[in-house]
């Protein structure tokens, strides 16, 4: 009988995260700070994150030890179950074995929390007291929100206005966990109440909710900013993932051929790949292992941006990172994966796909709602549509097994459940999803507007 449901114990949760640094195939492009054109200090960014989390950022160390009280918290919904998507294989008829580990059974329902309560956790030591960070479908936040009552820390998120008011779920979520929720753009910030003056009906962005949460955590003293993706140390808190998840295929006796994975800012699918890029540069991987990231059609940083130095935000606030871009003014088109509409990916993604180390798939939303409905009805979890670009990637593998008879591994992480997500999935069920092609002209103009920005490093 196989096993359908792939279980560990407390104790299996890792006591370490990966930090993939030192096992780059090349050093990492450093941050650049504009204004210097020289590498960030990082000492200047204390006034935005917490100490350790900037030390994580810069680490070369390999392997870094998850404090006890985060495991304490971990163990919550730790170890998440991987799964054997019989019900999905039956239906493709498919000779492929088809794995996904489930990240949906934490409180916030998604992978966030791994990072969030990490990132809550380094602050209450330092002695910060509160917290802030945007959010724009409220995944986020939520995740931020629960990680500080976890810790008892305040915190203030910046929703987008339009979300706000149009899922309203999200953030009474977050209230149940002590947040406050502010419409953004708000009247808690200088430049929130200068928008507003110019524009009282402005419905926000979430470059506009990413300056107010920098700007309110910079003015006060005690108060510091989080990110819930991208940067280094999101990706190495979410390297849990994929420990676990080795430790899982060897119960089983088996290993992954492929692995797919979802990319927003890339910190999921990076944290369920990164340790088993480990095994295979370290070689203890049993078998060759293939790595592809997946992305929106509507959202192509991979398949149609260019690797250059850009801004991570649009109020151009950031250092400007390397990475798979299509320009901070992107405005993403109307999709229903809100966690996948940023223009950049994380920058050590970026380097490994740059270093042909990771492939890249790009599907549009109506065929990725086509295979989330497929996927409920045969596993019954109803994914978050983010996750569902991963099933899609994974059911299209495993019928071209079909027809080559091939019995592969195939492994994703889902990342999260789509009980939010019901006015999508509405918007589908009524056929008003379209399929949705970002312009090739619309990628040029941005990079030409990047080129002409810093031409002393996006020139060369
Ligand atoms: C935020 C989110 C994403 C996108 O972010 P990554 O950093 O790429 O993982 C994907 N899926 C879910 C469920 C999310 O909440």
């Amino acid at each position: 009988m196989v096993s359908r449901k792939i279980m560990l114990n407390e104790e299996d949760i890792p006591k370490q995260w990966y930090n993939i640094a030192p096992d780059l195939p090349k050093p990492l492009p450093p941050p650049i700070s504009p204004e210097t054109k020289e590498p960030v200090n990082p000492s200047a960014l204390e006034p935005i994150f917490a100490k350790e989390l900037i030390k994580q950022e810069i680490s070369q160390e390999r392997w870094i030890k998850i404090p006890e009280e985060v495991r304490e918290v971990y163990r919550i919904w730790r170890p998440t179950p991987l799964y054997r998507a019989t019900g999905l294989e039956k239906a493709l008829k498919t000779p492929a074995k088809i794995y996904y580990k489930y990240e949906g059974v934490s409180p916030p329902g998604s992978h966030k929390p791994n990072t969030a309560v990490a990132q809550a956790y380094y602050n209450m030591k330092q002695g910060i007291e509160r917290i802030t960070t945007e959010t724009g479908a409220g995944q986020w936040g939520s995740a931020l929100a629960y990680g500080c009552s976890m810790f008892g820390l305040e915190c203030a998120v910046y929703m987008v206005k339009v979300s706000y008011q149009q899922k309203p779920y999200r953030k009474v979520m977050m209230e149940n966990w002590g947040a406050q929720v502010h419409a953004s753009p708000s009247n808690n910030t200088e430049f929130g109440r200068r928008v507003l003056e110019d524009d009282p009906k402005n419905s926000g962005s979430l470059g506009l909710a990413i300056s107010e949460a920098m700007e309110d955590a910079v003015s006060h003293d005690n108060t510091r900013y989080t990110l819930g993706s991208v940067l280094s140390h999101v990706l190495l808190h979410q390297t849990v993932i994929g420990q676990e998840a080795i430790k899982q295929f060897e119960q089983i006796d088996d290993y992954p051929d492929i692995i797919f994975g979802c990319i927003g800012g890339g910190s999921s699918f990076s944290g369920a790949f990164y340790p088993f890029y480990y095994d295979k540069v370290s070689n203890h991987a049993p078998k060759d292992c293939e790595f592809v990231a997946v992305e929106p059609t509507a959202c192509p940083s991979m398949t149609k941006g260019n690797y250059m130095y850009d801004h991570a935000d649009v109020a151009r606030m950031t250092p400007l990172f390397k990475m798979y871009t299509l320009g901070h003014t992107f405005i993403p088109p109307p999709i229903h994966a809100g966690g996948l509409r940023y223009h950049g990916k994380a920058p050590t993604l970026c380097l490994l796909h740059k270093e042909g180390k990771v492939g890249v798939k790009a599907y549009n939303q109506l065929e990725v709602f086509e295979t989330a409905i497929l996927f409920s009805r045969t596993e019954g979890v109803v994914p978050a549509p983010e996750p569902a670009h991963a099933i899609k990637a994974a059911v299209d593998e495993a019928l071209r097994c079909k027809e080559t008879g091939e019995e592969k591994t195939i492994f994703f992480p889902l990342c999260g459940h789509g009980y939010f997500d019901m006015q999508a999935y509405d918007d589908y069920h009524s056929g008003k999803l379209k399929a949705y092609e970002y312009p090739k002209e619309k990628v040029d103009e941005a990079m030409k507007e990047l080129r002409d920005l810093y031409p002393w490093i996006n020139d060369q």
